[in-house]
């Protein structure tokens, strides 16, 4: 059983001096002298130790970021694709050099285990390479005679100036995910990390800063109801994209409303992972080991809603318990083997916690974990539960933390009811030896994107992003760029 947090008595501090970027906020190219009034403390959340103080933006500090985007965007925009592509490239190098240092920043102010850490910066500087050499082949978008004398050409332009919001559980990888389409397209932006994890963006902004023009990356630190709220509603904010919860997407959507603004969300799931009789049940215990854990669950794919055929249940459950019992818990300087760290913040240890509690007051069991390990830290055990009620909270309501239920089906139909009666949908998994009955359960499922015998592989190539409750627009790949582009028709006459 996995009871204890592996901690290192004598490690040496994840960050050392000149590790941390400056506590400002990053606006035309510069580290500006905030007159911040208020502060965000940002915590190690496996020692709870304080590692820096954040100011909190205000509406002005939004304007003067904005106006500094603004100015450097038709310069950026003029740009020939092969100079910004040169930039973006100059940027993954730039991380590259840069890994050992983003990767400490991240695993102290998140708790990541390194595996975790180096995996988001390498998809990081990814997603640079891909979009680098991706806005090289897609700027012009088609010609052609489609009506009498007249000559169409379909372009593809930047929208302007790009507010961008994003969350804790993958602070730089999702910076980079919006940064690098919206640059490719030649936006320019103004970036708000969530409160609690700004380190590695304002990082990305110090390493970054002399391979950028002024005012094309901004970042304003600060709460979201503020700083956030005022990027949603700026009237020289052409796009708002904000990757986080269901609560704070529909907010910013209200708000952009106002000034009919493009806004793109990337929110919540709550990803069902059905289990057919004819699975490997080991290959999918296996693979659960990594998706349902992976950052402890706070993982908007998470395989966290398991949905098996009644007939090979209590295999799998014995199969899955088997592998959560080998995780290997604890703060990521006790070594290079932790496969799972503590929950970002005391307040969320909370909440997951108090769902725990009401889904084991409420008739589940735990067959492994089921509660808080020791402190310091916010470390919850891995946990697998049974004998969940169908359509209790903890199966419909996204935990984001290291707990996986277990619920059983007797048919196909029922499998893909259950696993689509839920509000959100961004990502599933279906396993089966069946090709007829992965494709057409994959064709059924309401979840923009579906696994065949896998789950949680994502790559730069191929679109992310989700149904319903989950949002619209998508992440990655081409479709990222589209997102980021508007396209305009000019007409020629050449028939005088
Ligand atoms: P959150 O919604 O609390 O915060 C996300 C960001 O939104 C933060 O920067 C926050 O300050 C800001 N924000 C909050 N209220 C706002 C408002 N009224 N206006 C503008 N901005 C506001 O989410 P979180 O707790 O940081 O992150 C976890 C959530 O993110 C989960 O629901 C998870 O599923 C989701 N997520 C989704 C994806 C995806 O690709 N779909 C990826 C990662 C995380």
């Amino acid at each position: 059983m996995t009871t204890n947090v592996n901690r290192a008595a004598d490690a040496a501090p994840l960050i050392a001096e000149g590790d941390l970027p400056p506590a400002r906020f990053f606006v035309d190219g510069a580290f500006s002298d905030a007159s911040a009034e208020s502060f965000t403390e940002v915590i190690d959340p496996c020692t709870e130790e304080l590692i820096a103080r954040i100011p909190d933006g205000t509406t002005e500090d939004v304007d003067t970021a904005v106006a500094a985007a603004l100015a450097a965007q038709e310069d950026w925009a003029r740009r020939v694709p092969k100079e910004r592509s040169e930039v973006l490239h100059a940027i993954a190098d730039r991380l590259a050099e840069h890994t050992d240092v983003l990767v400490r920043l991240e695993a102290a102010n998140t708790g990541k285990p390194f595996s975790v850490a180096r995996d988001d910066v390498a998809s990081a500087i990814d997603t640079f390479r891909f979009m680098a050499g991706a806005l090289r082949a897609t700027t012009t978008m088609a010609a052609g005679d489609y009506a009498e004398n007249h000559l169409s050409v379909i372009l593809r332009e930047p929208l302007g100036v790009i507010g961008v919001v994003t969350p804790w559980n993958y602070p730089l990888l999702m910076a980079a995910w919006k940064i690098a389409p919206i640059l490719a397209a030649g936006n320019t932006l103004v970036i708000k990390p969530s409160e609690q994890t700004p380190l590695t963006t304002l990082k990305f902004a110090e390493l970054t800063a002399d391979l950028l023009p002024p005012g094309v990356v901004n970042v304003v630190t600060g709460t979201g109801p503020v700083v956030g709220a005022r990027l949603a509603e700026h009237p020289d904010v052409a796009m708002i994209a904000l990757t986080g919860s269901v609560r704070s997407g529909r907010a910013v959507a209200r708000t952009a409303a106002e000034s009919l603004k493009r806004v793109h969300l990337e929110l919540g799931g709550k990803a069902p992972v059905v289990i057919f009789e004819d699975a490997d049940l080991k290959a999918a215990a296996a693979a659960l080991r990594v998706a349902s854990y992976w950052n402890s669950g706070q993982e908007c794919g998470a395989a966290c809603r398991v949905l098996v055929h009644e007939s090979v249940a209590d295999r799998l459950v014995k199969e899955l318990v088997r592998e959560v019992s080998e995780l290997a818990v604890g703060d990521p300087r006790a070594g290079e083997d932790i496969e799972v760290g503590p929950l970002v913040s005391k307040a969320h240890f909370d909440r997951v916690l108090g769902c725990l509690d009401r889904a084991l007051s409420g008739g589940a069991r735990a067959a492994i974990g089921g509660g808080a390990l020791d402190g310091p830290g916010y470390f919850v055990a891995p946990t697998v539960l049974v004998d969940v009620a169908e359509g209790s909270e903890v199966t419909r309501e996204e935990v984001f933390g290291p707990v996986v239920t277990v619920e059983t089906f007797t048919s196909e139909d029922e499998a893909v009811r259950r696993a689509n009666d839920v509000p959100v949908g961004l990502a599933a998994s279906v396993w089966t030896e069946s090709a007829r009955r992965s494709h057409s359960v994959a064709a059924r499922l309401d979840s923009g994107t579906v696994w065949v015998n896998s789950h949680l592989v994502i790559a730069n190539e191929v679109p992310w992003g989700g149904f319903k409750g989950s949002g619209y627009g998508r992440d990655l790949s081409l479709y990222a760029l589209d997102d980021y582009s508007r396209t305009k028709h000019v007409m020629h006459n050449h028939g005088r």
